[in-house]
């Protein structure tokens, strides 16, 4: 671990461009479980796919239901040291905007400013009407909920779901043109926490690549892609990006 943690504090000095791409796995020392690991979110509850929740009443009941189930966790979560890292990194100059897959809103509360937080996946800490986009508390979806199920919107009556994206539903077009931006435009790279099969969220560390930068994966499990990156520490998140938790 030493050698890799040596090798990655050199990339990061000579960087001056640095896009962190994360997933799942920089949470899970903050308690949110991640999907794919033994204990992961998919081996309790098969996954509700976007049109199912918008033709079946049930189905967003379901959805509602798990997710209130997870308000506690969800709550609790502060960031990790994977997550303060990045930030120091980000007060540092050195990272313009991170990309992540992850819908916990964690990197905006370690000190990213919203703008420069670019969610694929969405954000779960609030919710959405699916037809005009307005936007909602939890506090009031509950309030509905309890009262008679999973609430639609006040203004066009579709539903109202997590601002989260579903399997089945558009990628966001502003963040993935964003992504995309970012990915071709940094000298490094850092996959971080993401076992790299959720597309086309995977493809940007192959874009970085394929554009210049150096490309670092950090997961504790192999992924498709480690051959072609330039470092990969297969380790614990917090244990790695540790050393670089700065002011
Ligand atoms: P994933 O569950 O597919 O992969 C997470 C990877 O992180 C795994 O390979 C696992 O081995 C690794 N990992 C877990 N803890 C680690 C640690 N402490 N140190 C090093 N590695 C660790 O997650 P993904 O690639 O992000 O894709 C799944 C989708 O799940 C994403 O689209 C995301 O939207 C969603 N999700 C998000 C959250 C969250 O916001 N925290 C939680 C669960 C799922």
């Amino acid at each position: 671990l030493r050698s890799g943690v040596e090798r990655l504090g050199d990339m990061i000095a000579a960087a001056s461009i640095i896009v962190p791409f994360t997933g799942a796995g920089i949470s899970t020392e903050c308690g949110i479980p991640d999907f794919r690991s033994p204990g992961g979110l998919w081996t309790r509850n098969r996954p509700i796919p976007f049109d199912e929740f918008v033709s079946s009443p049930e189905a967003r009941d379901e959805a509602w239901r798990r997710r209130f189930a997870m308000e506690p966790t969800f709550a609790a979560a502060k960031p990790g040291r994977g997550h303060r890292a990045l930030a120091s990194l980000y007060r540092a100059g050195k990272i313009p905007a991170i990309v992540t897959q992850n819908i916990d809103n964690l990197h905006q509360v370690s000190g990213f400013s919203a703008d420069h937080v670019v969610e694929l996946h969405g954000n779960t800490t609030y919710a959405r009407c699916i037809g005009c986009g307005q936007a909602y508390d939890l506090a009031w979806v509950r309030k509905r909920f309890d009262e008679s199920g999973a609430p639609d919107c006040t203004a066009c009556d579709e539903p109202v779901k997590t601002a989260t994206i579903s399997f089945g539903q558009a990628m966001p077009d502003e963040a993935m043109r964003r992504a995309t931006e970012l990915a071709q435009h940094c000298d490094l790279f850092l996959a971080i926490g993401s076992s790299l099969v959720v597309w086309p969220a995977a493809g940007f560390p192959m874009l970085a690549k394929n554009c210049g930068a150096k490309l670092v994966i950090i997961n504790n499990e192999p992924t498709e892609q480690d051959e072609f990156a330039d470092l990969v520490i297969r380790h614990d998140i917090g244990e790695t990006l540790g050393p670089f938790v700065g002011n």
